[in-house]
């Protein structure tokens, strides 16, 4: 990261970072961590999480950890863990040699639960989750303190072994903290710290058939890889009390400090893993990388590149204040990166085809295309012409309207790179329609230009048929039509609100240089849109996913709503 990258804006939680690396507490040092639970596959709200807290940590040449929170064997796979991996590499953030994962310290979390046992600060309960959840109580009412809280330390000792050593099925009993069922903060009226679990683990196999709570797991976890700011989202905000009040009880050598903030909430978006789940299991979408999904290898897939992802995690703030972001901001971060980057190229999604009549039938010439408008760096092209090509149908209006200043019969327009055209006559098939356009090329104003100086207002993309190679083009749209998909109506499911244009296939006719673009390479086919080649895109089967069209089309569709 250049020095400009890691200088980032000013936040409520780099305030306080600074403050204590001024006031040297933790020794001066800072480490961070992000910590996922790989129980399905990052979205596109995690950047924030993951760049807050590996960019604070390289302000202070600290380090920031990824540590899988792997404490649910039921919802968690390997498979999340490896994909997690890979996206926050593609995402552009380094953890070094600082990759964990909580099960590695599923021997000491026991030891630290044997040690609170010792201290009269945690009892085995026998309750059953139902009864334990009428013991709770609710905001209102305090709960009730369940018959087994008084143990003596060496029944609990014993029972936890047995626990341990698979002697209770599960929920038959669980290990809890002793400590206020009367307090207004829920989360300490004497919560779970283990349970019994029969489920073998995708890293620990059979070892364990008792797991630790999210709660107990993560301060401890912070405390041993000796993280000193622990950043999570607001939802954790009550349950800071309890990190502190086990950490406090053990008295560890390192206390990290927890910081919650703001959760990010995009619009036309959801991002609960559950929800994504569903769409993926009943085949709404195709898989977790679905260009349409919001996970990162879905935008992966898409053609949104990581800086812009980044450039849009950081660009929303942070903030105490859950809010909502539009996507129209991370598509404005997408198209703003791709216009500097992604070179451009000739297709037609559309075809209408037209013969230039005055232009020899066996004549074939090579025209220099520019790569980019936005970067010289990129060079030029050459891309075959010919007397039979392709432009885009939606460019010809056999009677135009006003503002229509592309082809129509009479009138001449320009092909990109190539000549001045006029439009000679109009050829329809027996319905009717449009089949063909039979046009004159002024062979003066090869390049585009005309010597005499005289204009036209129409300027076209086209493809040389006999040259042009064809490819299936996924023209991808927004999953939801509406801002906020959880909208429902009575009885309704967020499905109710997909697009149902979400996906539309077309065969598209690019011109001959795309033959060669590799899955991952980013284009804009000029004037339609982003695109990208898919990663299952092979020589004999061509596929091309529309990242985005050039402008924003759904503001248009506000504005007139
Ligand atoms: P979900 O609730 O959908 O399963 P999660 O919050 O459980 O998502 P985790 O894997 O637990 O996902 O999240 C890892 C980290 O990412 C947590 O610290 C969490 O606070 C943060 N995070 C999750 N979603 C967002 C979001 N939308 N914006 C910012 N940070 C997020
Ligand atoms: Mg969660």
């Amino acid at each position: 990261m250049s020095s400009e990258e890691t200088t980032g804006p000013r936040d409520f939680i780099r305030d306080i970072v600074a403050a204590d690396v001024a006031a040297g507490k933790n020794g001066g040092r800072v480490v961070t961590r992000f910590p996922p639970e790989p129980n399905g596959y990052l979205h596109v709200g995690h950047p924030k999480a993951i760049s807050l807290s590996f960019r604070i940590a390289a302000e202070y040449d600290g380090t920031c950890h990824l540590r899988f929170d792997d404490t649910n064997p039921l919802a968690e796979e390997g498979e999340f863990v490896e994909a997690m991996i890979e996206d926050i590499r593609w995402l552009g953030f380094d953890w070094g040699e600082h990759l964990y994962f909580t099960s590695d310290y599923f021997d000491q979390l026991y030891e630290f639960a044997v040690e609170l046992i010792r201290r009269g600060k945690a009892f085995v309960c026998d309750l059953s989750s139902e009864e334990l959840a009428a013991h709770r109580g609710s905001l209102t009412e305090p709960g009730r303190n369940s018959p087994h809280r008084d143990r003596s330390v060496e029944e609990n000792l014993d029972l936890f072994a047995r626990m341990k050593a698979g002697e209770f099925e599960n929920g038959d009993r669980t290990l809890r903290a002793r400590i206020d069922m009367a307090s207004p903060n829920l989360a300490l009226r004497d919560p779970i710290l283990y349970r019994v679990h029969k489920v073998p683990h995708h890293r620990t196999g059979d070892t364990w058939c008792i797991y630790p709570m999210y709660d107990f797991a993560h301060c401890l976890s912070d405390s041993i890889e000796s993280v000193t700011h622990s950043l999570c989202t607001l939802e954790f905000a009550d349950r800071r009390a309890l990190y502190d009040w086990i950490l406090d009880q053990l008295e560890v050598e390192c206390h990290p400090q927890q910081i919650e903030f703001a959760r990010l909430n995009v619009s036309h978006t959801i991002l609960s893993k559950r929800r994504l789940k569903e769409l993926v299991e009943s085949g709404v979408v195709d898989g977790w990388d679905d260009p349409r999904m919001p996970t990162l290898s879905g935008m992966r897939r898409r053609g949104y590149p990581p800086a812009a992802i980044r450039s849009f995690a950081e660009g929303v703030g942070v903030a105490k204040r859950d809010n909502t972001i539009q996507v129209a901001q991370l598509e404005h971060a997408v198209r703003e990166e791709l216009n500097r980057t992604a070179p451009r190229a000739l297709a037609v999604l559309d075809p209408l085809r037209v013969v230039l009549e005055n232009y020899p039938e066996d004549r074939e010439e090579e025209l220099e295309a520019i790569n980019s408008p936005e970067d010289p760096a990129l060079g030029t092209r050459v891309v075959p012409f010919s007397r039979v090509l392709y432009i885009e149908r939606e460019d010809f209006m056999e009677e135009p309207l006003r503002k229509f200043f592309r082809l129509a019969p009479g009138r001449e327009v320009r092909l990109r790179y190539a000549y001045f055209i006029t439009c000679t006559e109009v050829v329809k098939d027996a319905s009717g329609e449009v089949v063909e356009l039979r046009c004159r090329y002024d062979p003066a104003t090869r390049g585009g230009d005309a010597p005499d100086g005289r204009k036209v207002k129409g300027t076209l993309h086209w493809v040389s048929v006999a040259h042009a190679v064809s490819a299936e083009v996924r023209l991808y749209d927004r999953l939801f039509r509406v801002e906020d998909p959880d909208e429902v109506a009575e009885g309704g499911h967020f499905t109710d609100n997909l697009n149902p244009d979400s996906l539309r296939v077309v065969t598209g006719h690019l011109e001959p240089s795309l033959a060669t673009a590799r899955p991952g390479d980013c284009l804009q086919f000029e004037r339609l849109g982003y695109f990208t080649v898919d990663p299952d895109s092979k020589p004999e089967a061509r596929v091309f996913n529309r990242t985005l069209p050039l402008r924003d089309t759904w503001a248009k569709i506000a504005k007139k709503g």
